[in-house]
């Protein structure tokens, strides 16, 4: 098993549908003396409006539609990213549905703390760990990949 370390100042991604970033905007400004420790990271829109109405320093991908949420699906694989809070919409379909599918898959992958509604977000903001350094495991697929290449051998 590999691991990655996680330290105390975390990299947060935040990513909201339409229909959730009321949401996601209230519990961003609940927890802002908790958050503004850590990095803060968004796709475009949902940064944008989280800028405005908490004055939190945020990094901006792409927005969702438009390429963010692979870019942040590309930050979690390259191990820059810790978290991420995606309060994605559960009742009605989106143009980047496959999108929204990829990061999540790629979140499950690389073993992330993952919340997608207020509750787990509130669990994971008031767990210790959010604090503390972490040591994510992490399956060493590389290696399955290697055996597949060496089966290629003459
Ligand atoms: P947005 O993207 O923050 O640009 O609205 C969110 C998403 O749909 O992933």
């Amino acid at each position: 098993m590999a691991r990655v370390r996680m330290q105390n100042v975390k990299n947060i991604v935040l990513i909201a549908h339409d229909s959730r970033k009321k949401d996601l905007l209230e519990w961003v400004e609940y927890n802002r003396d908790v958050l503004k420790e850590h990095h803060l990271f968004a796709t475009g829109t949902t940064g944008a409006l989280l800028a405005k109405r908490t004055e939190l320093a945020v990094t901006r991908f792409k927005s969702g539609p438009l390429g963010g949420d692979q870019q942040v699906g590309a930050q979690i694989s390259e191990g820059v990213l810790d978290i991420l809070i995606f309060f994605w919409d559960p009742l009605e379909p989106q143009p980047h549905d496959p999108d929204v599918k990829a990061l999540l898959r790629i979140a499950v992958l690389y073993n992330l703390p993952t919340a997608c509604n207020r509750a787990t977000a509130d669990f994971l903001v008031a767990s210790p760990l959010f604090h503390g350094q972490y040591d994510r495991l992490l399956e060493d697929f590389s290696a399955t990949r290697d055996e597949f290449v060496r089966g290629f051998e003459p």
